[in-house]
């Protein structure tokens, strides 16, 4: 019994498990030549060469994957020169602004051995006025001696400089601890309830009716908006109120726009599905339900499980189904869709309305699942019961034992349980299936991974 209590490493954290969700940005911004793209190799732990800037060249902003003590997030390098065109000053003032309105917080990267020019000037008064949490790096302070440069930097008001040398490493722990500290731990609209629009994404495979339903939905939705300006919302997506709330539909824009050619037609629907998939939290797929479940349905469901978003099944073209083909269709969905039995199946019809109401509350029940955390206490006294009941079978004479068990993360809820042995796969399942009976993970994917401790 004591196993279950006694060991708290609280470890599982801090080594790089997907956390779910889209990680929070950090934007860097500076003159040329201060050392950025050195400073973002840091960051991102990696030696290889970020994207040169070339004088005159306007080059798209190029975004990084980091983790840094379990934590992801993303780091954006703000390109985009061309100091002809308007002036060196005014385009990374330019470049400070764009930073404040799309990232979670900007890090500033001033050269030690320059020191602040007027275009730091420029950028600081940007960066005061901006909501958005600042971080002052003063690089080039590869020894002691430039320490005193950098602190000439608290003149910025932009709070206490950090020195760090992106060549030599020097200060890029503290660095990367202070960039955590600012970022928040989810990025804002994500938090949920409250926290925005959740973002839901329309996918299944061409002509099961999703430009049908969406037109639906927001034919008696009395605020559709498929862009806002002046917002970091995206303008592919559609903001649509169902009774009272609103829900943003991800990539409607990549809905709206048919590919028609009939070649390389499945390739780039199946593009837009990855798209939508990766900015969602919840996806619709839709199934025709006037014809037999399809291959590509099929591969749908797959990509789904594999983003493990919250999922909601709507079954399309009700209204083409009779009685007999009513009986097929629940056989086909028993067969075909048991790797999702977790999900809510709905019946609709996107064409006449039916059904359709039905959908908003059921996402709503698949983002709380999705959304769910169980204390680590209340997970190891029922792992503890579960176990006394079932103890995993035993493998070449040893019973391998489960120690302890913690949620590592949610968005989808994953899980890990530290153990003494190898655990069959069909004990896995067992317990991800009595974890989702037992606390209800309707409408989301449940992940477990098993840790042995040696
Ligand atoms: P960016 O234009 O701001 O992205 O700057 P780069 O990362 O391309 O760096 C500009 C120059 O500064 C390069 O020659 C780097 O090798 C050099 N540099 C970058 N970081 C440091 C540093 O910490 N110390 C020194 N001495 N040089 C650095
Ligand atoms: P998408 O390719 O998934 O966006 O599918 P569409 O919305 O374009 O629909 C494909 C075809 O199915 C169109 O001819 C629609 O009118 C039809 N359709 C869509 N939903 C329904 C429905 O609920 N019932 C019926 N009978 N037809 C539908």
């Amino acid at each position: 019994e004591s196993e279950f209590t006694g060991w708290e490493d609280g470890s599982a954290e801090d080594d790089g498990f997907d956390q779910g969700g889209p990680a929070p940005t950090l934007a860097v911004v500076g003159r040329p030549n201060v050392g950025k793209s050195t400073l973002v190799n840091r960051l991102i732990g990696r030696r290889e060469a970020v994207v040169q800037d070339v004088p005159g060249v306007t080059r798209d902003r190029v975004s990084h994957d980091a983790l840094w003590r379990g934590r992801r997030f993303t780091v954006v390098d703000t390109g985009g020169w061309d100091p002809m065109a308007s002036g060196l000053q005014a385009e990374v003032t330019a470049q400070a602004e764009r930073a404040m309105q799309t990232s979670d917080a900007v890090l500033v990267v001033v050269d030690a051995s320059v020191g602040a020019t007027e275009t730091e000037d420029a950028i600081a008064k940007v960066l005061r006025r901006s909501k958005r949490p600042v971080i002052l790096a003063v690089n080039k302070v590869d020894d002691e001696r430039a320490e005193a440069d950098a602190a000439a930097l608290w003149s910025l008001g932009l709070g206490e400089p950090i020195a760090v040398s992106g060549l030599h490493g020097r200060g890029s722990g503290d660095l990367l601890d202070a960039v955590l500290e600012a970022l928040p731990t989810a990025p804002e609209e994500f938090v949920g309830s409250g926290g925005g629009p959740r973002r839901v994404a329309l996918i299944g495979r061409p002509n099961v009716g999703k430009s049908s339903l969406l037109n639906k939905l927001t034919g008696e939705s009395r605020s559709v908006v498929h862009a806002v300006a002046g917002t970091t919302v995206d303008p592919v997506d559609s903001l649509v109120e169902i009774d009272g709330q609103l829900w943003r539909f991800v990539d409607t824009a990549g809905l709206r726009r048919r590919v028609n050619q009939a070649k390389g037609m499945e390739y780039y629907a199946s593009l837009r599905t990855q798209t939508a998939l990766e900015s969602a939290e919840v996806a619709i797929a839709l199934i025709d339900s006037s014809t037999p479940i399809t291959e590509q349905d099929q591969r749908v469901i797959s990509m789904v499980i594999d983003s493990g978003r919250a999922l909601v099944i709507a079954l399309n073209k009700a209204d083409l189904v009779d009685a007999d083909r009513r009986a097929e269709v629940e056989d086909e969905v028993l067969r075909d869709l048991a790797r999702v039995a977790w999900a809510q199946r709905i019946n609709i019809s996107a064409q006449s309305g039916r059904g359709v109401h039905r959908l908003a509350p059921a996402m709503t029940r698949a983002l709380e699942s999705w959304d769910r955390r169980i204390p680590t206490g209340r997970l190891n006294s029922w792992l503890g019961e579960l176990i006394a009941a079932t103890p995993p079978p035993v493998r070449g004479g040893k019973q391998p034992r489960v120690l302890f068990a913690t949620q590592a993360s949610n968005r989808p809820p994953t899980f890990v349980l530290f153990t003494t042995g190898f655990l069959e796969a069909g004990y896995r399942r067992f317990i991800e299936r009595r974890l989702r009976e037992d606390f209800e993970f309707t409408g989301s994917p449940v992940r477990v991974n098993v840790r042995v401790r040696e």
